[in-house]
């Protein structure tokens, strides 16, 4: 087997099973073998994990981050190493990051003596189930001693052998809504007598649409999503109450607290037209992504000659790898993994990545944190 077997066969092993997040038994267990099989004797916390690599001189410490978790849904791929975990799948490249680390790992290992310092791998749990793992990792410690944190994610718009890394933004404030409508419930065939919590919801999701539309200059990034809307029991019943909940994403905290304000307001003022309530609960999520700027651009440029760096406008995604970059300088870069074929989404059960991408993504991990190390020209032999 050559490496990028290796790396693609870990890839394949942990796509079969996935677990939620702070659920990732297997998972956990497999990368604890892994690690154990390279003589590494990690640190646990909770389904987390992480480990030094040493050098045989001394340096600076970076830390290279994967996340571990999977995503709560049925896998529809057709592969024939699909997900055993029913209602459970790999469709955002998490098992993909592991892999791509566990090839890096092995080749830190193995070219111990063409590089300097100490490289901290760390394997994160619950990306995808906000407040995630990494404030609990950097609670226990998995920043000590560490000077620059790298990370990457898997991006299927993008073709293999591209990706995009930049200074500053990269991707979004991810925050959630709740609004709650308290109307009067009563008979279908006599409106006159209920304040009716449906239609009051309905004009409530349409009136949110011009807060990006009217409040917000044309060149401020924002999203408002309604992202579902409850109410109601039967066809001849007028319901008492309703429940709209959504999603945001900005840049920028004037932006994001102006929306805040905003849907409050949209709110409880439509609410009010007939004579309702209405309450808006607001739940800040993972901050905005904001590479350090010298970071990225060594990153970048230790990149020429690896894979095309894609000039692109940063994601309206979020990641909870935003709460290492608020207690450490370091970069996060979006690796291409287009399928050949349809490409779909992120998160969708007929979510694919190609195979390919895994070596190119050894390839800019340890390109970035040889760089990051600073490591000399002299040793910089294959
Ligand atoms: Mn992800």
């Amino acid at each position: 087997m050559t490496w990028q077997d290796d790396v693609i066969a870990h890839r394949r092993a942990l796509h079969q099973i996935p677990e939620l997040g702070f659920e990732e038994t297997e998972t956990h267990a497999y990368l604890m073998d892994a690690l154990h099989a390279m003589g590494l004797d990690p640190v646990v916390h909770k389904t987390g994990l992480w480990a030094d690599i040493e050098s045989s001189r001394p340096g600076r410490t970076v830390a290279l981050r994967a996340d571990i978790d999977g995503l709560p849904l049925h896998e529809d791929t057709g592969l024939t190493f699909s997900s055993t975990h029913p209602g459970v799948m790999h469709a955002c490249g998490h098992d993909g990051h592991m892999a791509i680390l566990l090839g890096t790992i092995a080749r830190l290992i193995n070219q111990r003596d063409h590089w300097a310092g100490r490289v901290r791998v760390l394997f994160q749990p619950a990306e995808e189930l906000p407040p995630g793992g990494a404030q609990e990792l950097i609670a226990a410690g998995v920043l000590d001693g560490v000077d620059e944190v790298l990370g990457l994610h898997l991006w299927s718009e993008y073709p293999v052998g591209t990706a995009r890394i930049a200074p500053g933004p990269m991707m979004a404030n991810a925050d959630s809504f709740i609004v709650r409508v308290f109307g009067r419930g009563g008979h279908g065939s006599q409106p006159e007598n209920t304040k009716d919590a449906v239609l009051i919801a309905a004009q409530i999701v349409v009136n949110l649409q011009t807060i990006v539309s009217r409040r917000l200059g044309a060149f401020e990034p924002a999203v408002v999503t309604c992202g579902t809307i409850k109410s109601g029991t039967t066809f001849n019943i007028i319901a008492e109450s309703a429940e709209v909940t959504g999603t945001v994403r900005t840049f920028s905290a004037t932006t994001q607290a102006l929306i805040k304000r905003e849907i409050e307001h949209i709110a409880k003022t439509t609410a009010h037209l007939h004579e309702a309530e209405a309450e808006l609960t607001y739940i800040h999520g993972y901050p905005v992504v904001v590479n350090e700027a010298a970071s990225a651009l060594r990153w970048a440029h230790a990149l020429e000659g690896t894979v095309t760096l894609k000039d692109d406008h940063p994601s309206m995604g979020g990641e909870d790898f935003s709460y290492y970059l608020h207690h450490r300088p370091g970069a996060f870069l979006f690796l291409g993994c287009a399928p050949d074929g349809e490409i779909f989404p992120h998160h969708s059960p007929h979510f694919l990545v190609n195979e390919a991408a895994l070596p190119v993504g050894v390839d800019v991990l340890y390109k970035g944190v040889r760089s990051a190390l600073g490591v000399a020209q002299d040793l910089q032999r294959p």
